[in-house]
């Protein structure tokens, strides 16, 4: 047993791979980037720089031809505004490289030391085996979990999502692998307006405030346990948030964080199980709400890390 700190991979691109003029709150991972490093808990933080992910490590998750039109700059233009993050820039390449590859290094360094790490970026659910859509490119947590357990030998991954939005993409890709446990709690009248069929979802009615929304996080970790999984893959995304414009959810800020400690404590304190954090949406107006929350996520993240 040793104090550690929370390894959080984050590259610079995370928000220059993004133009400028994109509707997308590119500044969020910057901003969050030099809040952390006022806050108190930056000594309980390292930085890690992501590697580029490989052509055959995308491969386990997505379809070739989208793949290699992807790396060439080549889908079309209304692939790339499924995706959304446009204009597209030249720089989206590398961006979503890096992206995927914090992922994957996340993932590896949680297997290999246990523990708490994070990717200040991704969550990427709506992607899928052969499309990108809704601001997600590849689909981070089906490689990271499928790496996991072809690669690296786990038996059993739990994706838990709590997200505002659904977990379309993640659903649809690992619809058949039975090592793998997908569940997602979200509003049930957000995009993506025609869900994926995960192995549990859990809508939540709009307007719904921190009790009715925590009781049903709630439900999803004791499900997430039953599956006795190796690792944990965690997406928290905070656009729940009562200030968000696109989730339709009433959540407060301390919400947010009895919701995060719920995690944390269940499944990291009490059963040692590793969790990797995946950043996930939050795009409140002004932006500054959202960078509350995920300063929040980091935090308690770096404080449990340190009971490690
Ligand atoms: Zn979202």
């Amino acid at each position: 047993m040793h104090n550690q700190k929370l390894p959080i991979w984050y590259h610079d691109l995370y928000t220059n791979g993004i133009d400028v003029k994109a509707r997308f709150p590119r500044d969020r991972y910057q901003k969050l980037l030099t809040r952390l490093k006022q806050s108190e808990s930056w000594d309980y933080i390292e930085i890690k720089s992501p590697r580029k992910i490989t052509r055959n490590e995308l491969l386990i998750a997505h379809s070739i031809d989208y793949v290699d039109r992807f790396l060439a700059g080549n889908l079309d233009i209304k692939e790339e505004k499924r995706i959304g993050l446009t204009p597209w820039t030249a720089r989206m390449i590398e961006r979503t490289q890096r992206l995927m590859g914090g992922a994957i290094e996340a993932t590896e360094y949680a297997i290999q030391n246990g523990g708490i790490t994070g990717n200040m970026a991704g969550g990427t659910h709506h992607a899928h085996r052969d499309f990108g859509s809704g601001y997600c490119v590849f689909n981070d947590l089906a490689v990271s979990a499928i790496h996991a357990i072809d690669n690296l030998r786990l038996d059993k991954v739990a994706i838990l999502d709590l997200d505002v939005h659904q977990g379309d993409g993640t659903a649809t890709i690992l619809q058949d692998r039975d090592d793998i446990l997908t569940i997602s709690v979200h509003c049930s009248t957000n995009f993506p307006f025609r869900k994926s069929v995960s192995d549990y979802d859990i809508p939540v009615e709009p307007s719904t405030g921190d009790n009715g929304y925590l009781q049903q996080v709630e439900k999803a970790i004791q499900l997430c346990l039953e599956f006795e999984p190796d690792l944990v893959l965690y997406q928290a995304g905070v656009d729940g948030l009562e200030t968000d414009s696109l989730g339709k959810l009433s959540v407060s800020r301390n919400g947010m964080m009895r919701r995060n400690e719920m995690v944390f404590n269940s499944i990291f304190e009490a059963q040692s199980i590793p969790i990797v954090v995946f950043m996930g949406g939050g795009y409140s107006k002004p932006i500054e709400h959202t960078i509350d929350a995920f300063e929040d996520l980091f935090t308690q993240a770096a404080q449990f890390s340190q009971k490690l």
